[in-house]
């Protein structure tokens, strides 16, 4: 499967308000609210010495979803995120700008 058939297919199970006017809203809030969940799994990895390797997988998907989400409320594509990325950080690698501070590098 490829992005955009995940982002597709992802929005089948779509259910927040949209008659609210807020999808962007919910969704990044949705987004914050399972990387909270994400970060909780890997802090039990110190405090509890327990690599939930499934829960993190399962956190990781649902960070996905939100991330398709956002996506969306935009206008773009999963793939089309994935791509702007990957540009963005080949550019600073190439300009030896990897590590530092701030989206303007
Ligand atoms: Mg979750």
């Amino acid at each position: 499967m490829d992005l955009n058939e995940y982002q597709k297919a992802s929005r089948r199970t779509k259910m927040y308000p949209e008659k609210l006017d807020g999808g962007i809203y919910y969704s990044t809030l949705g987004l914050c609210g399972e990387a909270g969940e994400l970060a909780n799994k890997v802090k039990k990895i110190a405090r509890d010495n327990n690599l939930d390797k499934e829960g993190i997988k399962g956190e990781l998907g649902d960070i996905l979803w939100y991330v398709a989400s956002v996506s969306e409320e935009i206008g773009y594509s999963l793939e089309e995120i994935a791509n702007y990325n990957l540009e963005k950080l080949n550019k600073r690698m190439e300009e030896g700008k990897i590590s530092g501070n701030g989206d303007e590098r």
